[in-house]
């Protein structure tokens, strides 16, 4: 419909996914109060004081949509583009426990991974759909990746070996305006789908022993999965064309400090909790979809680095997730109104 054009105009698509009641709500009897109409892109939230709030997005998952419907619904337009040359960005942002890194990564139902297998999140999808597609041309082609977590607006990569924790550091290119260099972060390459689940487990074991080593709180740290394909396609006059482009898929920081419509609440900001890339990515998203001209990529780490894949030509998709049960009422909301803001209306 209208809707849907103008959306793709602008170039960012929100949507919400709404995970099902855990074990834990069901046992505290918290019902649910989220109803979704995906038909009309709607959520309603109900068990409010007063009245029910609606909100409206480019697209509603109800808890029984599969990871499939995602990934076809956000995630299969931008790997065109990608393979078009283009960047493009997908971010999971929500309460910790409501489905980010299951929407990103996914759940593995046995140890030979397939790509009919249900649990499958959008980052092996991707990877999948990309060799697929990059097998049926001609072009030579060749696919990197590298994995990285923010942790207190620093950088450090989740694919170096386990005993190395250096900070990265972030440049910005010389040669290619808008964009970054990371030094030394690896960039793998890899030749099929399937070396990417080794690699994603790398870099949560990684995450996982960083947690203990340094003292963090993973919740309070974003990653960044990047895919950089390079292709090599020859004319008819036998010229060589080269086209790069970019997909970065990031799992965000817990959304829970953050409060309605990108505050900081009083507690986080005591706590020093602060999470300035955050904060700074919802007002380069607000400022991009208001079309300002000034936007603040330089304010935080991940903005910087993400630079060149937000806005202009490339094409971005949020997925804001949510739990259906009362007792999350208040994130719940506080998610909703950022990803509302999040909308060209
Ligand atoms: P987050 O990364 O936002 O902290 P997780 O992805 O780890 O949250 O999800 C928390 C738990 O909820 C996990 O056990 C996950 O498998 C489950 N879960 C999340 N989303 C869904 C969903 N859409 N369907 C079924 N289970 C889900
Ligand atoms: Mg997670």
């Amino acid at each position: 419909g209208s809707s849907r054009k103008s959306a793709r105009e602008c170039n960012i698509q929100v949507a919400v996914r709404c995970r099902p009641l855990n074990r834990k709500e069901q046992d505290e009897n918290s019902p649910s109060i989220v109803e979704c109409t995906p038909q009309l892109s709607k959520i309603t939230v109900k068990g409010l004081k007063y009245d029910s709030k609606t909100f409206a997005y480019d697209h509603v998952f109800p808890p029984e949509t599969s990871q499939v419907d995602v990934y076809e619904t956000l995630v299969e337009p931008l790997l065109d583009e990608v393979l078009t040359g283009f960047n493009c960005t997908v971010f999971a942002y929500g309460q910790t426990g409501t489905g980010k890194t299951h929407t990103m990564e996914g759940v593995r139902s046995s140890d030979a991974v397939t790509v009919e297998d249900p649990g499958l999140g959008i980052i092996p999808r991707a990877l999948y759909q990309l060799f697929e597609k990059l097998e049926q041309t001609t072009n030579e082609f060749s696919v990197r990746v590298s994995f990285l977590e923010i942790y207190n607006e620093e950088l450090f990569d989740l694919l170096s070996p386990l005993d190395q924790y250096q900070k990265l550091r972030l440049f910005e290119d010389s040669r290619s305006k808008g964009s970054v260099v990371i030094q030394g972060l690896e960039e793998v390459i890899v030749h099929n789908a399937s070396e990417v689940f080794g690699l994603i487990q790398r870099g949560t074991e990684k995450r996982r022993t960083s947690e203990t080593k340094m003292n963090k709180a993973s919740s309070r740290s974003h990653s960044v999965f990047s895919v950089t394909v390079h292709q090599k396609e020859s004319s008819m006059t036998g010229e060589e064309l080269l086209k790069t482009g970019k997909l970065y898929l990031v799992d965000l920081a817990g959304s829970e400090n953050i409060g309605r419509s990108g505050a900081k609440k009083d507690r986080a900001r005591e706590a020093g909790n602060i999470n300035q890339s955050l904060l700074t990515l919802g007002r380069v998203i607000q400022k991009l979809v208001q079309k300002e001209q000034h936007i603040p990529y330089r304010e935080s780490k991940l903005t910087r680095l993400l630079q060149d894949s937000l806005g202009g030509r490339t094409k971005t998709s949020i997925i804001a997730t949510i739990s259906p049960a009362m007792c999350n009422l208040e994130e719940t909301l506080s998610t909703l109104d950022y990803a509302f803001h999040a909308k060209n209306i």
